[in-house]
C-alpha cells in the first residue's frame, strides 16, 4: 500500500477526485485492493504519510505539483522560488498548502538545498525564515531537525528523495534531502547521528519514511556517478533483501540504473533504524509527470514538489 495518501480533510468534503480532474492532465493510479483487485486511487493533491497519522502530534506530508498558481513549465503548484518561477506565485502556492494542511504560513521554515550533508537545528529563533526569499533562508543544508512543536520544516524536490525521521521518545523530527550526491555523502545517516546527539535519540526507536522520488525505472547515471555510487553499493550489500538492487547491471557500458530510494533504505539501516519502521513511497516522480515534477524527465525546467514534517504546536 502507497504510504504517501492523499490528504482527506472534513472542509474538503471528499471532493479531491472532482477538483483534481479539473486539472485536465491527472489520470487516477490503481494499487491492488485487499482481494488483488485493481481499485482507484483518488489522485492526490496533497499526500500525507498515512502510516504516521496514528502520531497525533506529527504533520508529516508531500505535494504533487496539481492545484497550483503556476505557469508552464512550472505548473501549477511549483514551491521552489529558486527555479525561475513567478515568486508570487510560489509564495501563493506555499500558503495554499500550509491553509489546506491546517498550519499558519508563518510557521513555514526552510533552508538553502546545496546538495550536501549539512544538518541544521531549527530553534523558534527561525522560524518562518525562508518561506517568501530565498534570500531570508534560515542557513545552507541538506537536512533539519527540531524538537520544537509549531516549526513546520519544509524542503524542496523534483526526483530527490525526501527522507523522513520521527522520534516519539523525545519528540523530535527530521527531514532531508538527498540526491545521488547527498547518498553519497550520507546525509541520511549524518541526520539521524544529529538527532542522536541533538535530543538522545536512540536510532532503533527512530521511524522513518522515504517519500516520492525518482525511481530506477527512470534513472540512469553516468560514469562518474557510477564509480561514486559503485563502492557505497558495495558497502551496503549486507543491509540488502526485499528492497531490490542499489545499482542495477549496466545497460550500457558505463552506465546504470540507480535506486536512490533503496539506497536511502540502506543507509537509515546501516545509521540503526530497524527495517520494520522503514516506510516506502511507490511513486515514481519520473514515471508521474502528471502528477509530480521532474528534473531528469523535463530536463532541468520544472517546478518543486514540498515534503513538510512538523510537530504540532
Ligand atoms: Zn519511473
Amino acid at each position: 500500500m502507497e504510504p504517501f495518501a492523499p490528504v482527506v480533510r472534513p472542509e474538503d468534503g471528499g471532493r479531491h477526485e472532482g477538483r483534481e480532474r479539473n486539472e485536465g492532465t491527472a489520470t487516477a493510479g490503481t494499487e491492488n485492493g485487499e482481494k488483488g483487485r485493481p481499485m482507484p486511487v483518488p489522485v492526490p493533491l496533497l499526500a500525507d504519510l498515512r502510516p504516521w497519522r496514528r502520531f497525533a502530534g506529527l504533520e508529516a506530508g508531500f505535494s504533487t505539483r496539481l492545484g497550483g498558481s503556476s505557469g508552464a513549465p512550472w505548473h501549477s503548484l511549483n514551491t521552489g522560488l529558486h527555479v525561475g518561477d513567478d515568486p508570487d506565485a510560489v509564495i501563493r502556492n506555499r500558503r495554499s498548502i500550509a491553509g489546506r494542511i491546517g498550519w499558519p504560513f508563518e510557521a513555514w521554515t526552510s533552508v538553502s538545498q546545496v546538495h550536501g550533508n549539512r544538518v541544521y537545528r531549527v530553534t523558534a529563533a527561525v522560524r518562518g525564515r525562508g518561506r517568501e526569499r530565498q534570500e531570508d533562508a534560515a542557513a545552507e543544508a541538506d537536512a533539519l531537525i527540531t524538537d520544537v512543536p509549531g516549526l513546520l520544516l519544509v524542503m524542496y524536490y523534483a526526483d530527490c528523495v525526501p527522507v523522513y525521521f520521527y522520534d516519539p521518545e523525545h519528540e523530535a523530527v527530521g527531514l532531508a534531502h538527498a540526491g545521488w550526491k547527498g547518498i553519497a555523502l550520507d546525509v541520511v545517516g549524518e541526520t539521524v547521528r544529529a538527532m542522536e546527539a541533538a535530543f538522545g535519540s536512540r536510532p532503533d526507536r527512530l521511524y522513518a519514511a522515504i517519500g516520492p522520488s525518482i525511481g530506477p525505472c527512470c534513472y540512469e547515471v553516468d560514469e562518474p556517478v557510477l564509480q561514486r555510487l559503485l563502492p557505497l553499493a558495495e558497502s551496503l550489500r549486507k543491509f540488502g533483501g526485499s528492497g531490490g538492487e542499489a545499482l542495477t547491471v549496466p545497460a550500457r557500458p558505463g552506465r546504470a540504473g540507480a535506486n536512490l530510494k533503496e539506497f536511502a533504505r540502506r543507509l537509515m539501516m546501516k545509521a540503526g533504524i530497524l527495517p520494520s519502521r522503514i516506510e516506502i513511497s511507490r511513486w515514481c516522480t519520473g514515471c508521474r509527470t502528471d502528477l509530480f515534477f521532474s528534473h531528469r524527465r523535463e530536463g532541468g525546467r520544472t517546478g518543486r514538489m514540498a515534503a513538510w514534517l512538523g510537530i504540532r504546536p
